[in-house]
């Protein structure tokens, strides 16, 4: 699927929320797959449902650790990245977070060609449901703290830019 840059309406908007229902229906399920796809051909380490026109409290995360190949190790280390499994968000709230701050240079699907210095929670805790629509809990820190805060933003109709 196209992944939308800002200017698009849908990237600032307030997205809907699913119900368990709905996220066991084909039509989700579905939605899902293809926002799988379009994450890894980006490639990618995660994409919320608003970036490519549904305005849908959903997420997908992997970080693999061929992306994170490419930084030194300084800098793996530096920003706590290792890779992270595939797993699907639904309805995700940060129910707890560090007041330490980490400040990194970030990037956006929906912001192509541009990078900002964005401070972000050092570690956060996430609670949502699966794509099964069970509940689930994460705890995160590092940069997959900071992918869940940017996803978790634009489920908001927050850009990195913003921050
Ligand atoms: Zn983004």
């Amino acid at each position: 699927m196209e992944i939308l840059q800002i200017g698009e309406p849908v990237l600032r908007q307030m997205a809907s929320s699913l119900s368990r229902d709905e996220i066991t229906s084909e039509s989700i399920q579905q939605l899902i797959s293809a926002m799988i796809e379009t994450l890894r051909n980006a490639p990618g380490v995660g994409l919320a449902a608003p970036q490519i026109g549904e305005s849908l409290q959903l997420v997908v995360i992997e970080d693999r650790a061929e992306y994170i190949q490419k930084l030194s190790p300084e800098q793996a280390a530096e920003r706590e990245r290792s890779p992270v499994p595939l797993h699907v968000l639904i309805n995700p709230k940060i129910i707890k977070q560090d007041d330490t701050k980490a400040e990194f240079f970030e990037g956006c699907m929906s912001t192509r060609g541009l990078m900002g210095l964005v401070p972000r929670a050092l570690s956060v805790k996430v609670e949502c449901l699966n794509e099964h629509g069970e509940n689930t809990l994460i705890e995160a820190r590092g940069w997959y703290a900071r992918i869940l805060q940017h996803e978790i933003d634009h489920l908001h109709g927050i850009i990195n830019l913003d921050r």
